[in-house]
């Protein structure tokens, strides 16, 4: 029978224990060790029965256990302690606290992201977006950051995967109920439920509610637009992550952007918290949250294009996506038709609207509406998640800064980190605090800093070789466990299945792959030569064993291609007892299946992973990545700790060659080097040489790849200069800025250097020299507050490129002559030998810009101006 209504009978907790439910509602039990093992305690069965979710263990607790616990002293004494751990945790002061020049940092800062995975027991992510955003809530609540989270809240998250008896994947949508998971409603002061509203075309009008989980210090609002106030269509906008078409998605990102700031001021002024100075946006799918700011100010007054400056300078924006295919685009129709008079945000015309997201450069769309370009002229400070993925960005968004290399587009990078005390499995830091103290311990795992993670160089081989066989042998448990789940969900009676209680082996180097699959991440790459794959899984004394995971996305059925043709090489009883494919990849199977594999493997068609993040949480539990020199790998790989796969890009332009090069090395490195440096034992019995590997993962990786260190980033070069550009922005300097910039880009056609001269003969030019350059320029009707003059040198090219520029400013000598030019001057100082060259340049200049190339304007030498300039010395 099918219920009619469903709704949640909380549970009534004894007086006594009524702190527990305080440690359910906030998030850091999935971060904290001790007050998942004080809910454990409650219940250890319903414990394991729930799935380590308090929330849904405290609803099936009898109430006869309750009562005994709430008699229970030692409980009691153990529950009080964790309560005012937490109660210390959210009330004293932290890393950003104790800052010097504290008054410079923002007071908040709100952070926007279409999907947060904080916990299994909240399933709002699909992937690497997510999780990131999970991590980086997390990460700036151990370091006391102000920040207030805000996304969507989807009653079917994201789909759960099983496999069909050959192996296709299915997908599944539980649906979840917000009264079973740890959210609570936030209320206005009469105590109704807070709403946002959007109005639609049409008259018609999407409500939603809003959600707060607490991720330790930060909250996270969550907007939900499943209320029976909506219409039928837009009660199912937040009903799953990444379904439905493009208007759905329209729909969801206006909710997430428009409706997220209106939910960050309802929770402003109903809990007293400081309004953010600074937006950040995790990806392009929230940059509504900029139009909402500039109509916000329009409202107090402001033109258009002041607000606009206004809302540029207190927002970031991240990008995470190296091909321009993954981008959000959505046809210029369906965007006019849902902004403007009778839609949202009609103070705004529609025209400044679609402005912002046109791809103004060669091969743009004229139709489309570009939500990462609307992001990036939205955000005045923008970056990308890797030193390569910086690079890969600024060529890709090149176009909307003409006149300037790639290399100095206004895109920075920040590489990602992991939450390590999500990631790093309890025996790990165990470890650690026997070595180092319990303080310290935590302080390495979430500030970081080098000096505390070199303590680990002092743990001794037996303790690393144990733990890492200790690791193993757990993960080898639950794989049978997963599996023996799976093939009796795929129909095998257990008859069938005895042979999975030999599958895998806890001596036998272990090998993990796992994410979702798009058909950059290769997959099936490891299958290209299948028996050189077998001869590896079923060598007599260096066997390797594989456990893979990872979703494909719904509508991908090439995706799901390669998790048959994977699943299926993995039925085969010739190899199945070394190598599995698990189902329903997340971060409860993430959890428990990283610490677990020696190596992790990571083989993406380069450049196309802009980070990637699950190698260093592989890195965190001693594992040794085995990868594609690809985003992080790219940037800290050091043969002392891992191996890289050689990649042919360049050389192989026809992908299915490339495939068997890169395959064919990934092999040869299996076969040669890892399996090798595994087995061999050294005098002491052990694997030393593989021992010395892991104790380099930690100490030189280890504090590198935290979230803590990406966060402290975040601050520090991003999030306070833009507090910093939000406070000088008064409304005042908004319009100053945006009338001098309409009058820079019509005077700019009257900037030319005519002329330039150096005062030494560059013949003769030897290190150390110094050479005077003279410049004479044409600035029309601008003046030379309104630019400035660079001298720009460095090593040439072959074809005269200056690689690795030094710029330097030259000054104005005495006014315009009577022609109306000024005269610049300034040294340049030869202080590199070899091929060297300078140029000279004017930029629009003004303090409140972050970077020269902000407008796009830039001017070089006239045709015959140069004299004795782009000097070769060698
Ligand atoms: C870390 C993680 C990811 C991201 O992994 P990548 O290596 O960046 O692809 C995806 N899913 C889960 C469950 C994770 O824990």
């Amino acid at each position: 029978m099918k219920a009619i209504r469903r709704f949640t009978v909380r549970p009534v907790l004894p007086e006594p224990l009524r702190p527990l439910s305080d440690l359910a509602r906030n998030l850091r039990w999935s971060w904290h060790t001790e007050t998942r093992d004080l809910f454990q305690s409650v219940d250890p069965e319903r414990w394991a029965a729930s799935e380590g979710d308090p929330v849904r263990l405290l609803g099936s607790v009898p109430p006869a256990r309750l009562a005994e616990l709430a008699g229970d002293r030692r409980f009691l004494r153990r529950l009080t302690a964790v309560a005012d751990d937490l109660n210390d945790y959210v009330t004293g002061d932290r890393w950003y606290q104790s800052r010097p020049q504290a008054a410079e940092l923002p007071a908040a800062v709100a952070y926007f992201s279409p999907e947060f995975g904080i916990t299994a027991a909240l399933p709002q992510y699909s992937g690497g977006l997510g999780i990131l955003a999970g991590d980086h809530l997390k990460s700036a609540s151990d370091l006391g950051v102000p920040l207030i989270g805000v996304g969507l809240l989807y009653r079917h998250g994201y789909f759960r995967q099983t496999l069909s008896r050959d192996g296709w994947q299915q997908e599944h949508y539980p649906v979840l109920d917000p009264n079973e998971l740890p959210v609570v409603p936030l209320k206005e002061a009469d105590g109704t439920p807070a709403h946002v509203s959007l109005a639609l075309p049409g008259g018609r009008v999407l409500r939603a509610r809003i959600w707060l989980a607490q991720v330790g210090r930060v909250p996270l609002l969550m907007l939900d637009s499943d209320v029976e106030d909506n219409d039928f269509g837009e009660r199912g906008v937040t009903d799953r992550l990444y379904g439905g078409g493009s208007e759905h998605r329209l729909l969801q990102e206006m909710l997430l952007g428009i409706g997220g700031v209106r939910a960050v001021r309802t929770y402003c002024r109903l809990t007293g918290h400081a309004e953010p100075e600074v937006f950040h946006t995790n990806e392009g799918h929230a940059g509504f949250l900029g139009l909402e700011r500039i109509a916000e100010l329009c409202a107090q007054g402001l033109e258009f294009d002041s607000a606009l400056e206004a809302v540029r300078a207190g927002t970031v924006f991240t990008t995470h996506t190296p091909v321009p295919a993954g981008i959000d685009r959505f046809d210029r129709e369906l965007v006019a038709h849902h902004f403007g008079p009778d839609a949202e945000l009609p103070g705004i015309g529609v025209e400044h609207i679609l402005r912002l997201g046109m791809e103004t450069y060669p091969g743009g769309e004229p139709n489309l509406f570009n939500m990462a370009v609307m992001g990036l002229r939205l955000a005045q400070r923008a970056n990308g998640v890797s030193l390569l993925h910086g690079n890969v960005s600024r060529e890709m968004f090149a176009g909307l800064w003409p006149g300037f290399d790639a290399d100095e587009v206004p895109i920075t990078s920040v590489t990602n980190g992991v939450h390590a005390p999500t990631w790093v499995a309890p025996e790990v830091v165990r470890l650690g605090a026997r070595q180092l103290g319990d303080r310290r311990t935590e302080e390495a795992l979430t500030v970081g800093g080098t000096e505390r993670w070199d303590a680990v160089a002092d743990v001794g081989d037996q303790e690393i070789w144990d733990l890492r066989r200790n690791l193993r042998e757990q993960l080898v448990l639950e794989v049978r466990e997963r599996l023996r789940a799976s093939w009796r969900q795929r129909g095998a009676g257990t008859a069938e299945l005895g042979w999975i209680d030999q599958a895998l082996d806890p001596d036998v180097l272990t090998i993990g792959f796992a994410r979702r699959v798009p058909s950059y991440k290769r997959l099936t790459l490891m299958l290209r030569d299948r028996d050189r794959l077998m001869d590896l899984l079923l060598h007599s004394e260096r066997p390797v064993q594989v456990v893979v995971a990872g979703k494909a996305h719904p509508a991908d059925d090439g995706g799901k291609r390669l998790v048959q043709e994977l699943v299926r090489f993995a039925d085969d009883p010739r190899v199945r007892h070394r190598i599995v494919f698990l189902p329903d990849y997340g971060m409860a199977m993430a959890q428990k299946l990283l610490p677990g594999c020696d190596i992790w493997l990571n083989n993406p068609l380069r450049p196309l992973e802009a980070c990637g993040t699950s190698g260093m949480k592989s890195a965190l539990n001693g594992g040794l990545n085995l990868s594609v020199l690809d985003g992080w790998w790219d940037e800290w790989f050091q043969p002392d700790f891992g191996w890289a796969i050689p990649t042919a890009d360049g050389a192989a332009t026809d992908p299915d060659r490339r495939d068997d090069i890169e395959a064919a090395a990934l092999y040869d490195l299996l076969e040669q080097r890892v399996t090798p440096r595994f087995y061999e034992r050294g005098r002491s019995g052990l694997p030393d040489r593989w021992i010395e590997m892991v104790r380099q993962t930690l100490t030189l990786l280890g504090p590198k790849v935290l979230a803590g260190r990406m966060v402290r980033e975040y601050v520090e070069r991003l999030y306070t200069p833009a507090a910093h550009a939000h406070r000088s922005m008064t409304p005042d300097a908004a319009a100053g800025l945006a009338a001098w910039k309409v009058r820079a880009r019509a005077a700019w056609h009257g900037v030319s250097v005519d002329h330039v001269e150096a005062a030494v003969s560059t013949a003769t030019a030897e290190l150390g020299t110094t050479l005077a350059l003279r410049v004479r320029v044409r600035l029309g009707d601008l003046t030379p507050d309104d630019v400035e003059v660079q001298a720009v040198s460095g090593r040439v090219d072959s074809e005269d490129r200056i690689t690795d520029a030094t710029t330097v400013p030259l000054k104005p000598t005495g006014g315009p002559d009577l022609e109306g030019h000024w005269t610049y001057e300034g040294p340049l100082s030869l202080d590199r030998t070899g091929p060297y060259g300078y140029t000279v340049r004017i930029l629009p200049a003004h303090r409140l810009l972050a970077s020269g190339a902000e407008l796009g304007l830039v001017t070089a030498p006239s045709q015959g101006a140069v004299e004795g300039a782009g000097v070769l010395m060698r």
